[in-house]
């Protein structure tokens, strides 16, 4: 028993001296051939050669075969500051609220239009836009009531619904701690924003929202989820974050297949402001 045990032992010292011997040579192989290439480059400098590769494969090819020209990007007029540039849809201009509906029954949104912002009534619900979409990048400003009521979720709270499905939270997140998941810039209850860049209550903030929609296959499966990019006050907050689902208070996300949809604001019974609405299709 006991020469069994020191046959095993010497077999096992054996095979640690022979790694340790195998490590040591690839590393030396390793510092050689770094070595090597050093010394290389060292003689190359100065001089015209050129590696194998560039010679076989590069030396007669004409520049211009990796220069793309058409199509060519559109060229469109930027906006001022946050103003909405030339090929955008403007869903609010700060007078007209004819690009919205009421989400309950198609009605015109009975929002009260004041001061180049539209606000929240009381019991109105929740608005559309008229026209659908799908890829898009959105501009949107929002402002949570000044004279603070309520905390956590009651404090400010509405929604940006991209195609009517999927909420970036809107909350008066300034001094107001609820759940990182719900707080202003999540993706609700799926993705907490990367900071809180949030203004006091009532001053203006805005979302950039660049947003790609889920596709689905033929027959109602999800092929590719949606993603999206939201940039608040200036500052990236989702950065190209995969959506899961729908964005429910209770249960867990799930796809349910749709085409283009509209985007939807959300009356949570907090009378918030909104202004300056763009989005370009994508
Ligand atoms: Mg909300």
């Amino acid at each position: 028993m006991e020469s069994r045990n020191v046959r095993f032992f010497n077999y096992t010292t054996i095979m640690k001296k022979i790694t340790q011997i195998v490590i040591i040579m690839l590393i030396l192989n390793g510092i050689v051939s770094c070595e090597s290439t050093e010394q290389q480059t060292d003689k190359s400098e100065g001089s015209s050669t050129k590696e194998p590769s560039e010679i076989d494969i590069y030396d007669n090819w004409d520049p211009k075969l990796t220069e793309v020209w058409e199509p060519e990007p559109a060229i469109i007029t930027p906006g001022s500051r946050t103003a909405a540039p030339s090929d955008a849809i403007v869903l609010f201009d700060g007078k007209d609220m004819s690009s919205w509906v009421s989400t309950k029954d198609g009605t015109p949104a009975k929002w009260k239009v004041e001061d180049g912002a539209m606000t929240m009534v009381k019991d109105v619900g929740d608005i559309r836009t008229r026209e659908s979409f799908g890829d898009c990048q959105l501009h949107i400003e929002w402002r949570t009531p000044s004279v603070v009521k309520g905390n956590s979720q009651g404090r400010g709270n509405s929604g940006v619904f991209l195609q009517s499905t999927y909420e970036v939270q809107v909350l008066d997140s300034y001094d107001n701690r609820t759940y990182s998941n719900g707080q202003a810039a999540s993706i609700y209850k799926q993705s907490m924003p990367l900071v809180n860049v949030c203004r006091p209550p009532g001053e203006w903030q805005t979302y950039d929202i660049i947003y790609r929609a889920p596709r689905f296959k033929n027959n109602g499966e999800l092929d590719q989820p949606a993603f999206i990019t939201v940039i608040q006050n200036g500052v990236l907050v989702q950065n190209h974050t995969q959506i899961r689902g729908h964005t429910p208070y209770i249960g867990l996300p799930e796809y349910k297949a749709h085409g283009d949809l509209p985007l939807k604001l959300q009356d949570h019974g907090n009378p918030l402001s909104f202004r300056n609405i763009w989005i370009r299709k994508l």
